[in-house]
């Protein structure tokens, strides 16, 4: 899928393109079957202050449904590397699973997504750091996991206890973390810090390639319902054995 940076400027550009195909190489490489909605051009536009997300129709008259690409809205440049491969590597996640639908559980996949593409990424920069233009190596890459955390430890104001746990890292402690908190999964999808800790609590080892086309499976599927809805849980039951099994761990 050709990747076409829009809005950015050529510096941005010059550096961004070359990791932004990274990002993608890493995450088709987990899940390397069709996306829901086929193998598109993507382009990225450049949209800061915004919430970076997969477009499925805009007032422009783009509609995911009849587009021959794919429109993805970034706010992160070139400042923070690892950034950059967090908000595309999301992203390129909610592709991978049907960018149609997202609810608690396809947000903390999508972040668990970008935290598997920032790891797997820094590793083959353990061995072999990237070329020019790209001027980040795989320490500063990976720690960026660490300033993605404290960010939302702030952004939440939470408590020493919380932030502790999040220090730790401790996949069966977040785990339990987002099983209690499975109610607020479901009523607040967008709480980034639970999400974090579901993603984190899965990251190490999930079933990524059964992952792809997951979100269709909501009632009703995206396909008899096609606008952007982020009201629908999924239909657990409908998913991959493998899938089910995995979500469990964060009380699904
Ligand atoms: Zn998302």
């Amino acid at each position: 899928m050709e990747i076409t940076l829009i809005d950015f400027n050529d510096e941005d550009k010059r550096k961004l393109l070359p990791l932004a195909r990274i990002t993608l190489k890493a995450v088709r490489a987990r899940m390397p079957a069709e996306p829901p909605l086929g193998q598109r051009p993507i382009r990225c536009y450049l949209r800061p202050g915004n919430k970076p997300r997969v477009i499925v129709s805009d007032d422009d008259g783009y509609s995911i449904a009849t587009a021959d690409h794919y429109r993805i809205h970034l706010s992160a440049t070139n400042s923070y590397s690892g950034h950059f491969v967090y908000q595309f590597s999301h992203e390129l996640g909610h592709v991978m699973l049907d960018p149609r639908r997202s609810n608690g559980v396809l947000e903390i996949l999508a972040v668990a997504v970008s935290l598997r593409a920032i790891k797997d990424i820094a590793k083959k920069w353990d061995q072999k750091p990237p070329l020019r233009p790209i001027t980040s190596t795989a320490a500063v890459l990976r720690d960026y996991i660490r300033i993605a955390i404290e960010h939302e430890l702030m952004e939440y104001s939470a408590d020493k206890a919380t932030q502790e746990m999040f220090a730790r890292r401790d996949p069966d402690e977040l785990a339990k973390y987002a099983s209690a908190h499975v109610a607020d999964q479901d009523s607040k999808p967008h709480h980034r810090l639970l999400n974090l800790a579901g993603a984190l609590a899965l990251v190490a080892d999930f079933p990524w390639k059964d992952l792809v086309g997951v979100a269709r499976h909501t009632i009703p599927s995206p396909d008899a319902d096609g606008q952007y809805r982020e009201d629908l849980p999924l239909d657990l039951s409908a998913l991959p054995l493998t899938v089910q099994t995995a979500l469990q761990k964060i009380g699904r």
